[in-house]
């Protein structure tokens, strides 16, 4: 199997609604060609109703969708040359797993010694070669869903969507299969949209991430982009662990318990401004904190060991909580002060992020 050609993705104003649920709120969207892009998002908010416009199976209100400059909003799905994977496989149960590959190709009216050969490499593709002949009920969850890879790929889709088609994996297969997904992409390097509410996933996967909300897409940024400066507090509570504690505006600035914040380059939001921390980039000082970082003073309430990592509870002078992560070492944990004991949070300026706080009056 060769590498296909790939196709970017417009989605212009694309909406639907189920009565008075609106489930999607004009979306605009543009995937790149050969992009492994994200749908992440909680359970409701919108991924699947948006792959199944995509692959032709849900009619939009409105709205246009073009595979490169081609609009197929109107084109049926087996005519938008897409391939797809569900999360609970939808393998045909009484054919064995290479008539489950070939499925695809019968409806193109493939020859089928073609059909044969394609099948086999398919097959290889997702790493079961030789297993053409074994009935899909004689297979696990993960062979059953390379399986239903196998199916979306064989007739070389320029386009591949899958909604969820881990989530029904334990984790340790799941994270094994989520590499192999990445290696099957950039092999054949076909435009991948993917769908998972787990944000982990999503991270691992992609090389961007649309952050939906209730039918709309909040964010869309490289993985890294989007953890460290999400757009919004639902962003950053949806992607990772944080608290947000208010800031005061002072004179061209910030300040947080009357202390002045050293912020990152760029703009501050407008209004009312929440401080986000994730606990890994809050450091726990010892005396002689380092120069030019945000200090946070506070008590200890619990020290948590968490295995790989400790999470250390604290109250802040003010009354709000927070948590301070670590890699567990010996050493580290050590160091750590007590419950009950007086301590300082760093924070490094490039971590000091500011987001409207949306709750407030303005
Ligand atoms: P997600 O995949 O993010 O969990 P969905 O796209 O499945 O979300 O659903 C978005 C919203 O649309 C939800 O409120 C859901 O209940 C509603 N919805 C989806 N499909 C239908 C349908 N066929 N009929 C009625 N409501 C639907
Ligand atoms: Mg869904």
């Amino acid at each position: 199997m060769s590498r296909a050609a790939s196709l970017p993705i417009t989605v212009r104003e694309i909406a639907k609604s189920y009565g008075n649920v609106r489930a999607l709120d004009r979306v605009d969207l543009d995937v790149r060609s050969g992009e492994f892009l994200t749908l992440l998002g909680p359970s409701g908010s919108g991924k699947t109703t948006l792959l199944m416009v995509m692959a032709g199976f849900v009619r939009p209100d409105c709205g246009s969708l073009r595979f490169g400059d081609d609009e197929v909003i109107r084109l049926a799905p087996h005519k938008r040359d897409v391939g797809m994977v569900f999360q609970n496989y939808a393998l045909f149960p009484h054919m064995d797993v290479a008539a489950n590959i070939a499925f695809p190709l019968r409806l193109r009216g493939v020859p089928k010694a073609e059909a044969a050969r394609r099948v086999e490499q398919a097959l290889a593709m997702v790493q079961l070669a030789g297993y053409g002949a074994r009935r899909v009920d004689q297979l696990s969850g993960g062979q059953r869903q390379r399986v239903a890879l196998a199916r979306a790929i064989v007739f070389e889709p320029r386009i591949l969507l899958m909604d969820e088609p881990l989530s029904a994996l334990d984790k340790q297969l799941r994270e094994h299969m989520q590499i192999e997904l990445r290696r099957l992409h950039e092999q054949l390097g076909m435009t991948t949209i993917y769908v998972t509410h787990d944000q982990r996933e999503a991270l691992t996967m992609s090389d961007r991430v649309a952050v939906i909300e209730r039918g709309r897409i909040a964010q869309l940024d490289a993985p890294r982009r989007l953890y460290e400066r999400p757009s919004s507090r639902f962003v950053a509570e949806f992607i990772g662990e944080s608290s947000f504690l208010p800031v005061a505006r002072v004179d061209g600035g910030f300040a947080y318990d009357g202390r002045r914040l050293a912020l990152p380059d760029g703009p501050a939001p407008e209004g009312k401004c929440l401080l986000m921390l994730r606990p890994e980039r809050l450091r726990v000082l010892g005396a002689g904190p380092p120069a030019g970082m945000n200090l946070l003073g506070g008590t200890v309430e619990n020290v948590v060991y968490q295995g790989d990592t400790y999470l250390l509870q604290v109250r802040l002078k003010d009354g709000n909580a927070v948590g301070a992560r670590g890699v567990s070492t010996g050493t580290a944990m050590a160091a750590l002060p007590p419950a009950g004991a007086d301590v300082i949070l760093g924070l490094a300026p490039e971590d000091t992020i500011l987001l409207p706080d949306e709750g407030a009056p303005p």
